[in-house]
């Protein structure tokens, strides 16, 4: 199937689910209308990407002057850096925003963008969101993803740390002050967001509340598409979108010619209707992740 049938395909399929049970308050037309505007000036002008993800224990080891040398040499005009989410890696001075334990005086992040920009390349800031930390759990309980027997849910793969709601306050919120800070402070291009679309379904006391809301229904807990579960699959979606809109409009208050680039996964998987993210934001939709062009990844 070619890449436009799949948009036709997906553009009927959403056009029957439309017209079922569900209509939400926001038809999304006005996005084309918008697209054009969506568009920062810096998408044409790179042409090969690189990434380079950190780890939190590696600002005590970090070699600055190795990393601008590699992208120096890999000729890349364009870098996506960790930024923080999880763990920063910048001075953050944002509430409850964790800071590596390695990074003692330093503004890794910051040295980084610096170095990048000398270098003439288009940087983006990395945040990753789905994950905190028991300061956080015990001061914010709500920004805690539950299960379905309203349990608070640790991380699968790193015990000490809790998996965050992605459609409540610590996004919504919190997120949203952690992005105000980065673009104020350094100006980036854009700021991709990993891991934002919460981790499976949530049955914390504000997807609850702003379900029923929505919906009049409660949240399901069976796969059964009779168990509210269509429902859910639109709220949930909807819910991204606006999200997703909100951190994109903050951003550019800050810095017009930049945009959000939430990880939208690209395939039929993806939590979102992969027609309306494209039509809402056109070229910047498919970049950077994964690279719509040459791309050099370091982790
Ligand atoms: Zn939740």
């Amino acid at each position: 199937m070619t890449r436009r049938n799949f948009l036709k395909a997906g553009g009927m399929a959403g056009a029957v689910v439309a017209v079922s049970q569900f209509t939400w308050p926001r038809a999304y037309a006005a996005e084309a209308t918008a697209a054009a505007s969506f568009t920062p000036s810096w998408v044409d002008k790179a042409m090969r990407w690189a990434q380079l993800t950190l780890v939190e224990d590696d600002p005590g080891k970090f070699d600055l002057r190795f990393w601008l040398d590699y992208f120096k040499r890999t000729r890349s005009d364009a870098v996506c850096l960790s930024a923080c989410g999880c763990v920063a890696y910048y001075p953050t001075n944002v509430p409850f925003h964790h800071r590596s334990a390695w990074l003692g005086e330093r503004d890794v992040f910051g040295e980084l963008v610096a170095g990048c920009r000398k270098l003439g390349m288009v940087v983006i800031a990395r945040t990753d969101p789905h994950s905190t930390y028991d300061d956080v759990q015990a001061a914010h309980p709500d920004w805690i993803a539950m299960d379905a027997a309203g349990k608070p849910r640790r991380h699968w793969a790193s015990p000490e740390m809790w998996v965050t709601c992605g459609l409540g306050p610590h996004n919504f919120e919190f997120m949203m002050e952690v992005k105000r800070e980065i673009m104020s402070r350094y100006r980036v291009d854009a700021i991709f967001i990993n891991r934002w679309d919460g981790s499976g379904l949530c049955y914390c006391e504000h997807c609850r509340k702003n379900f029923h809301a929505a919906s009049g229904h409660e949240l399901p807990r069976t796969t059964d598409p009779q168990d509210a579960r269509r429902a859910y699959i639109l709220w949930h979606q909807q819910r991204l979108f606006d999200l997703w809109r909100l951190w994109d409009a903050e951003v550019r208050k800050i810095n017009p010619d930049s945009c959000a680039l939430p990880n939208t996964g690209g395939g039929a998987t993806s939590a979102l209707d992969m027609q309306r993210s494209g039509t809402r934001y056109s070229e910047a939709a498919a970049l950077p992740y994964p690279p719509r062009r040459m791309g050099v990844m370091a982790t």
